[in-house]
């Protein structure tokens, strides 16, 4: 297990205003400048990985480095696949720290935006740091929770956990009682090789998603739970 943590928090004004859809000459720009500046101060994105090895296989199960979790589609996808790397990346706990007004929801708004940015940095190093690191050529990701519930359960999220220990002391990464996370702005999931990328929003029939990556794929969906035959 390694813990990355002299991750560099970069985020551009221009970048966050065009984000906001805020105008550069406005009175809201200036605010938003003393707001990064105050994240810019504190702000510390982290990331942890592991390295681990398929032990087993079943139909919709997948043992890793000791832990079992259930999901047909993370079994297909890890069909072919050895080795992976666990993987949590967050903005960082001390961007909750900054104070704002419980009632300033456009302060919070912007603070977000910021959070979301410093966890793109920290998902961008990670990825590079795993790259450089391991060799690895295409990779693709997968999360508890991600696309539809039932894709693989967010309640698999206290597996994914429990493979690197004490989470909160190592990053300040903790699940809430949903198997959501605090700081809200963190991922967590299996990363792996893959020769075709996968996309959990091709299996997501959601409507509207301002996150969306790829457009839905009804038969990809199907294709996942249809062929029995496949081990
Ligand atoms: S479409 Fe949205 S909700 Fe669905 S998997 Fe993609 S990002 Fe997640």
């Amino acid at each position: 297990m390694e813990v990355l943590n002299d991750i560099v928090f970069q985020v551009d004004m221009d970048t966050l205003l065009a984000r906001l859809h805020i105008d550069k000459e406005s009175e809201d720009a200036k605010d938003i400048q003393h707001l990064l500046q105050s994240a810019a101060s504190v702000a510390r994105p982290k990331a942890i990985y592991e390295v681990s090895y398929i032990q087993h296989k079943s139909h919709n199960t997948v043992n890793i480095g000791g832990v079992t979790f259930t999901s047909r589609v993370l079994r297909l996808n890890l069909d072919k696949v050895e080795r992976v790397f666990p993987c949590i990346a967050t903005c960082g706990r001390e961007l909750d720290e900054i104070a704002i007004a419980s009632d300033d929801f456009m302060r919070q708004f912007w603070l977000d935006a910021i959070k979301e940015m410093a966890l793109a940095n920290s998902i961008k190093y990670l990825d590079d740091y795993l790259k450089r690191s391991y060799a690895l050529g295409q990779m693709s990701q997968m999360s508890p929770g991600a696309g539809s519930q039932n894709l693989w359960p967010i309640e698999e999220q206290k597996q994914l956990f429990s493979i690197f220990g004490n989470v909160k002391d190592l990053i300040g990464v903790e699940l809430t009682d949903s198997f959501l996370m605090i700081p809200n702005k963190s991922v967590s999931g299996i990363y792996f090789p893959t020769e075709i990328r996968f996309e959990s929003c091709k299996l997501c029939p959601r409507e509207v998603c301002p996150g969306r990556k790829a457009p839905y794929d009804k038969n990809l969906l199907e294709s996942y739970y249809k062929d029995r035959t496949r081990r």
